[in-house]
């Protein structure tokens, strides 16, 4: 198993598509290992894209990024990083296929839904950078109630 870091960014959240995007990851048989509600702080926007500090548009993602909390998921199943990568489609929205998560609902190369780690090595960087080691859950797929009281409740 593997689990690779979703954010489903600022147009996802403020165009109430996190139920939508979730359900895809859900269906698609993802085990949800840990989910957060936050606004990334510039710090960690310059961690996290370290790769894009020197581009001209980078003020511009880092205000994108701030402009409404963002929601982090850690998902597992078999091969997750390059099955998440799949179902949400490349970069540019414009260039994502219709089904894809970016595809559906992206406006352009920055506004695009969701970020998701493009490698092993890169889902464990940001999975630490995003999550505590308490916030990151193990468990089965089951669930179990035990035995109530025969009393009926009010
Ligand atoms: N991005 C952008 N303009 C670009 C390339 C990237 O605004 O020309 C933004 C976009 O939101 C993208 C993020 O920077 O999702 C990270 O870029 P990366 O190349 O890592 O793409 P991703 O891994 O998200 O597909
Ligand atoms: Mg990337």
């Amino acid at each position: 198993m593997e689990t690779t870091l979703v954010l489903l960014k600022p147009d996802c959240v403020a165009g109430r598509k996190v139920g939508e995007v979730i359900k895809r990851f859900e269906d698609a048989g993802f085990q949800i290992r840990g989910a957060k509600m936050f606004v990334p702080g510039a710090e960690i926007l310059k961690e996290h894209y370290a790769h894009l500090l020197a581009k001209p548009f980078f003020p511009d993602l880092e205000a994108f990024m701030q402009s409404t909390p963002v929601v982090a998921l850690a998902l597992a199943s078999e091969n997750a990083v390059e099955r998440v990568r799949t179902i949400i489609g490349p970069t540019d929205s414009k260039k994502a296929d219709p089904g894809t998560v970016r595809g559906d609902f992206g406006v352009d190369v920055m506004v695009n839904i969701v970020h998701a780690s493009d490698s092993n090595e890169n889902a464990a960087i940001e999975l630490k950078r995003f999550f505590a080691p308490d916030e990151l859950f193990d468990y089965a797929m089951h669930y179990t109630t035990t035995a109530r009281s025969a009393e009926p409740v009010h």
